[in-house]
This record gives C-alpha cells, sequence and structure tokens, in this order.
C-alpha cells in the first residue's frame, strides 16, 4: 500500500519512548498505526517531555527513542507518507501548552483519576509536570490540528478533556483557531503478559519483545502461565482463561485454535505441546519485522534522518498554528 489514496483528515496519536516495542504494544497501538496510514494522514509523536514527567533518570531517553521509533518503521510506519517525529523536537507543544495552561481550570486537573494515580504511585515526586500533563496533551493535538484521535474506550475521558480545552480556548479568545478533536474509537485489547496476570509491560518484566531472537520468544512462551486449574497433564484444561490460548487466537491459524480448544478441554494435547506451537507460530509472526528492523538498523543513521525529517513536516504545521493562535490570543 502507498500514499495514493486519497486520505480523509488527519490522525495524531502519541507514545512514551518506551525502548525495544513488545507484542502488548504491537496488538494495542502500533497494528492500528500501520493500518491507519491507508485512510489517514497520521502524525505519530515518541512523547519524551511527557516521559519525563515520571522518569527518574533521562540517560535511556535517546536510545530507547531510537529502538522504539526503529519498531515502528519495522512494523509497518510509512515515513514517506506518515510524520513520525520526536515531540521536544518542535518546542512550539511547550509555548501552546502555557497558553492554554491558562484557560484549564486547575481543580479539574487534580481531579482527575490518572494525576491521582500518578501521585499515589510517586508521592516523592509530585511535579508540576504531572498536574499540566494532560495540557501537554491537548497541546500535542491541537498544535496538529488532528481531527481524529484514536483512543480506547478507558481513553476516552482523556480526550474529552481536550475538547474541553480547545472549546474553552476558542471561547475565550472568540476564534475557531483550534480544531476540536473527534475520538476514533479503538478496540484496545488488553494483552497480558506472561504471568497470565497483569497487562503486557517491560516494567513488569512479562513481556515478550517483538525483535527477541526466535529462541528468547520461545524460552518467554514456554514460561507462559497457563490455566492455573490445570496441575497434571492428565488434568482437562479450559482455554477460556489461558493466555496462551488468548495468544492462538491472533498467532494461530483457525484450524489449531480449534484443535487446542477442543483438546485442551479434553486434556488432548499438554501445555507443553500447546506453547510449541505457539511459539512457532509467534515466530513465523514475527518473522518479516525483524528481518526488516535487521536491514533497517544497518544504517545508524536512518532512525534519525526519518525523525529530523518529520521534526521539519511536523514543524511547519506548528508554526502555522502557532501564528494563528498568537494572533487570535492578540499577543503583541
Ligand atoms: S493446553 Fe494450551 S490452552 Fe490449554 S491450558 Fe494448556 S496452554 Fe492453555
Amino acid at each position: 500500500m502507498t500514499g495514493s489514496k486519497a486520505k480523509v483528515g488527519r490522525v495524531f496519536s502519541g507514545a512514551r519512548p518506551t525502548g525495544r516495542q513488545h507484542l502488548g504494544n504491537y496488538l494495542g497501538a502500533i497494528k492500528n498505526y500501520v493500518a491507519l496510514q491507508d485512510d489517514y494522514d497520521c502524525v505519530y509523536c515518541i512523547v519524551d517531555l511527557h516521559a519525563l514527567t515520571t522518569v527518574e533518570s533521562t540517560e535511556d531517553l535517546r536510545q530507547n527513542t531510537y529502538e522504539m521509533a526503529l519498531d515502528w518503521l519495522a512494523a509497518g510506519i510509512r515515513p514517506e507518507e506518515t510524520i513520525v517525529f520526536v515531540q521536544s523536537h518542535v518546542p512550539e507543544v511547550t509555548e501552546l501548552h502555557t497558553i492554554l495552561s491558562m484557560v484549564t481550570p486547575l481543580g479539574k486537573l487534580t481531579d482527575l483519576p490518572t494525576f491521582k494515580e500518578k501521585a499515589r504511585m510517586q508521592p516523592h515526586n509530585i511535579n508540576y509536570g504531572l498536574v499540566g500533563y494532560p495540557v501537554l496533551m491537548a497541546a500535542d493535538i491541537a498544535l496538529y490540528k488532528a481531527d481524529l484521535v484514536p483512543v480506547g474506550v478507558d481513553q476516552a475521558p482523556h480526550l474529552e478533556f481536550t475538547r474541553e480545552v480547545v472549546r474553552s480556548f476558542n471561547f475565550r479568545y472568540n476564534t475557531d483557531v483550534l480544531v476540536e478533536p473527534q475520538m476514533k474509537a479503538t478496540e484496545v485489547p488488553k494483552v497480558l503478559g506472561i504471568d497470565g496476570q497483569q497487562k503486557m509491560s517491560k516494567s513488569l518484566d512479562n513481556h515478550i519483545e517483538l525483535a527477541a531472537t526466535p529462541e528468547e520468544t520461545r524460552k518467554r512462551v514456554m514460561q507462559m502461565v497457563t490455566d492455573p486449574a490445570r496441575i497434571r497433564r492428565s488434568d482437562p484444561g479450559n482455554p477460556d482463561v489461558c493466555n496462551v490460548f488468548s495468544m492462538h487466537k491472533v498467532f494461530s491459524s483457525p484450524e489449531e485454535v480449534a484443535m487446542i480448544d477442543v483438546e485442551c478441554r479434553r486434556a488432548g494435547i499438554g501445555c507443553v505441546d500447546c506453547k510449541g506451537i505457539l511459539a512457532r507460530n509467534l515466530n513465523a509472526n514475527l518473522e518479516p519485522f525483524r528481518a526488516r528492523r535487521l536491514e533497517l538498523g544497518k544504517d545508524p543513521n536512518m532512525v534519525w534522518d526519518v525523525l529530523k525529517e518529520g521534526k521539519e513536516r511536523a514543524q511547519k504545521i506548528a508554526r502555522q498554528t502557532m501564528a494563528e493562535v498568537r494572533q487570535a490570543v492578540g499577543l503583541p
């Protein structure tokens, strides 16, 4: 698929620089990012400034940005159509953040469940950035005049907040300069980690990296927790409560899924064999990604060149928006 098809609007999405991506990142976001390119002008941002609100150390920030961008490109993000860039490379966002903060009631920010949760998680570091996080997010979206933002149902209140901020700005300054973004409701599957309990996450070390070797992948799959009630090989299992089966539904053929669904329930297949099939299918699915990642990674400048070009294209939009915003506000 190339850029020949007419696009029907601009999509914006941002993600923190978390380094090498895992299956949860892929199924929850990247897969959708790739698909959206067919119909929309997409702007995908690596939000390093947002990361500063919670990271203790910034020494991995550059490498994590590189690895994440490389994974995005290897997975099928097309930089010749899509703008891929780093948030801090376009500093206009911080100016818009400041301006939008003047139309945002403080009480509203401190009442948001996400702020309360973050404050609970890092009571030693409740910084101003944590409070202003949703305003910076609104600035990200408004700066690029996004028509649509892909969000899962649980993220809908965040987008609603952005819409309110945009409305407040336009009302306060009697303008229509900023675009009220619409929600592009997206089904974000909850991908559990290999512990079968919690969401897949690097910090919990329950993840499977997209760029892991086939051997590493197999090892991680073999560690996956299955139906906890199935203790012995002769016990019938319940695939409905097994995370291995959930993964089969994504990566295995319908015939294999149907076979496991039946055989697991009558103890016709053991968990070791079942995981072996999953590891094989997962590796086969990831093979084209890994080959492309290897190829792209041969030129260490390629990712930074893509991000630089993305910065230039993003900044062109950002500068235009800020000229309009400054005029609307009446800044001298
Ligand atoms: S056989 Fe497969 S689906 Fe059934 S419990 Fe074991 S790993 Fe899960």
